[in-house]
């Protein structure tokens, strides 16, 4: 220090940091070297494994909270004559835990160049930001310590509303980070221009912010505060002139609702919501539901023992086999194979059930060709006593998309020596698909291969006509809802009735589903199908059951 410079004295200093370490959450540290005194701020001893914020025999008593490690390193700090000395170690915090921190600190000579004093101050490296310089936003450490705040406080009412940006990953590799950090910037301008005063906005994670209301405002409010959002986003937008265009999803979580209020648990559910929306089809809100969060939590435990069942060589999964009847000849013609999954914990499961979620999972691709064997295996079976014994298989788009199929089931016919016109892959229609050249490629591989196709569920859900032509197919099998509705309204019949013709005049075989009962198969028959499939002539059995009832 220069000699015109006042040192203060170890009281003033250790007073000055008294004062200020509530108000830091750095930590001051001094010490006097003379004595072997060495002060730090009280915060420091709350957090750090140090006995007392005073303290002689400094270089002893380091040894309790510095890593030991690092110790070494510590003892020959301020010996240098260096007047600036700077060092990164790690500290252990009241569990023993290491943390690192950053000691940047000054050493003080006296008037003969003594060293008397080391003063200093203690940062945390790891520790997290707390506002956000993209959005200007506070972060998620400032919003888990003031919930945290709250929560001593007692139980909390109001609400979270979780904001996600939809589509941020495609925005930042479509138009770059820069254009992608100005959405996020005008994003928490427009949120923050209509929150109430006391209400708090946050930055999450990258795409995300999270509003907290602790003032006891519910649902109503909440949702008028996600319209106000969007409106002014809505407006920000216009007033680009459609420059730049975005949407925000969102999920609220009231408070009132949950029985755990933690953070970790508020979290969890606030990301369920905002990803409900987002599944809902994004640019709309969501509100935690506790019936919905259990739905999702047995879709998820149902995922995960489907898993562990196909990694043990897939127990449980179980293939039926339900006749198609030949309608024109009055004879069976073949089997479509249905899946059937059934475990102890779950008990039998409907494939409408866990079918999505194979899709979902990806689990789909091994199972799907784990039934296309097994239903090869049996039809070749199957051939020995009945000739042209034909088998479908429904395939899903997933499959179709994300696997090397065709080149699969082409290995398998050949393997099994299977003609392949008696293989018949069933698909349902997906707007998704139509316009997909990976999809066209299959369909046309497919029919090159000699591989039948049957356009599935014909009449539910899309049912476009330009995507019948592209496709081709040998059959169209119609739903049973639709069959339903046939029987039941003479203006449904007649649709059904043109349909077939229509199917006939370019050579598309026509399949029935859902035939119950001898009235509806008169009925039915009455407008000339080529096949039919349902209960009446038997429901989906396993094989033993099927080759008993239908082949023998
Ligand atoms: P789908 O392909 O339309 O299969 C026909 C469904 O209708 C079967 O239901 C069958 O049991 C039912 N069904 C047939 N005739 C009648 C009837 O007369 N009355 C009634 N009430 N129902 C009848 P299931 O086996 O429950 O399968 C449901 C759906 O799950 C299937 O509909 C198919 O989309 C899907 N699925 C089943 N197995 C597989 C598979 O291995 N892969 C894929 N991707 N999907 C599968
Ligand atoms: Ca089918
Ligand atoms: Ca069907």
């Amino acid at each position: 220090m220069e000699k015109s410079q006042v040192i203060p004295t170890v009281e003033q200093i250790c007073a000055l940091y008294d004062f200020l370490s509530p108000c830091m959450d750095n930590y001051l540290y001094f010490y006097d070297v003379k004595n072997d005194y060495y002060c730090i701020s009280e915060n420091a001893v709350h957090r750090f494994a140090i006995p007392a914020t005073r303290f002689h025999n400094s270089y002893k008593v380091h040894e309790q909270f510095v890593y030991s490690e690092d110790y070494k390193r510590l003892l020959s700090l301020g010996k240098e004559n260096d007047v600036i000395h700077e060092i990164d170690c790690r500290w252990l915090d009241k569990k023993g835990m290491p943390v690192w921190v950053n000691c940047r600190g000054k050493s003080v000579h006296d008037d003969e160049g003594e060293l008397i004093y080391v003063i200093g101050c203690v940062n945390e490296i790891g520790k997290e930001q707390r506002a956000d310089n993209v959005s200007g936003l506070r972060s998620a450490t400032l919003f888990y310590e003031n919930l945290e705040k709250r929560l001593k406080r007692g139980n909390i009412k109001g609400f979270l509303m979780r904001i996600g940006i939809d589509g941020m990953k495609e925005i930042n590799e479509n138009f770059g980070i820069d254009y992608g950090n100005m959405v996020l910037q005008r994003t928490a301008e427009c949120v923050q221009s209509v929150i109430h005063k006391d209400e708090r906005i946050y930055r999450i994670v990258s795409d995300e912010f999270i509003i907290s209301d602790f003032s006891g405002r519910g649902i109503e409010e909440a949702t008028r505060l996600y319209k106000r959002i969007n409106w002014m986003l809505g407006r920000f937008i216009q007033q680009n002139s459609y420059d730049v265009f975005f949407t925000v999803s969102a999920g609220i979580v009231l408070f009132d609702s949950l029985e755990n209020q933690s953070y970790q648990n508020m979290m969890k559910l606030s990301e369920f919501a905002l990803n409900a929306s987002k599944d809902n089809g994004r640019n709309q809100y969501y509100v935690y539901d506790e019936a919905d969060y259990q739905h999702f939590i047995d879709k998820c435990r149902l995922a995960h023992i489907m898993r562990q069942a196909v990694n043990n060589d897939y127990e449980g999964f179980e293939v039926y086999y339900q006749p198609i009847m030949d309608i024109v000849h009055n004879r069976l013609c073949g089997a479509e194979a249905l899946m059937r999954f059934r475990s102890e914990e779950t008990g039998i499961v409907s494939p409408a059930e866990f079918i999505p979620i194979l899709e979902e999972t990806g689990l789909i691709i091994p199972l799907g060709m784990w039934i296309i064997e097994k239903a090869i295996q049996v039809c070749k079976e199957i051939q020995k006593t009945f000739h042209r014994f034909r088998i479908s298989v429904n395939l899903s788009y997933i499959q179709v998309q994300k696997s090397n199929i065709l080149a699969q089931i082409i290995d398998l016919i050949e393997q099994y020596e299977l003609s392949p016109d008696c293989l018949m892959i069933e698909l349902t229609e997906s707007g998704f698909m139509a316009d997909s050249p990976k999809f066209a490629r299959f369909c046309e591989g497919v029919k090159e291969q000699g591989i039948l196709l049957a356009l599935d569920d014909f009449g539910s859900g899309y049912s476009n006509f330009r995507y019948l032509f592209d496709l081709n197919p040998f059959t169209l099998k119609i739903d049973r809802a639709f069959t339903v509705k046939a029987i039941q309204s003479e203006h449904e019949f007649r649709l059904l009735r043109h349909m077939i013709e229509m199917a006939h005049s370019i050579n598309l075989k026509f399949c029935i589903e859902g035939v119950e009962t001898q009235e509806d198969l008169t009925k039915i028959c009455e407008i000339e199908p080529d096949y039919i499939q349902g209960y009446f002539f038997g429901k989906p059995v396993p094989l033993p059951e099927f080759l008993q009832r239908h082949v023998l």
